[in-house]
Parts: C-alpha cells; structure tokens; sequence
C-alpha cells in the first residue's frame, strides 16, 4: 500500500470517529492528556487500527 492511501485511511479513521469523540474529550479533561492518549492506543478499537496501519508506514 502506498504511504499516501495509509495516510488517507488514518485520516478516514480520525475524521469519522476521532474527531468530537466524546470519550477522549471526557477523559483529556478530568484525567489529562496523557491518560486520553492512553486510552486511544490501548484500549479504543479505533485507536488500536490506527496504530496498526501507522505501523505500515513506519516499517517503510
Ligand atoms: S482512538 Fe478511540 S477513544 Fe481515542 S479519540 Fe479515537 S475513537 Fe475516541
């Protein structure tokens, strides 16, 4: 896959669930930023794809 196609279903994935997410938002402001992005790579299915097409881009 071309790194602009990953690029472009990264930007599907943060646009259509990412954006306005109502969990991120709650988390980032009673638990900080950190515990948000946390949660987004470890434990959000949407944030576990997105790691794992970013890694297609990484092992370019
Ligand atoms: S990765 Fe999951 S929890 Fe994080 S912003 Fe996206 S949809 Fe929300």
């Amino acid at each position: 896959m071309k790194n602009s196609q990953i690029i472009n279903e990264i930007d599907f994935l943060l646009n259509t669930y990412c954006d306005g997410c109502f969990v991120k938002t709650v988390l980032r402001k009673e638990k900080g930023k950190t515990v948000a992005h946390d949660f987004c790579i470890h434990s959000c299915t949407v944030g576990e794809e997105i790691r794992q097409i970013g890694d297609k881009l990484n092992s370019k």
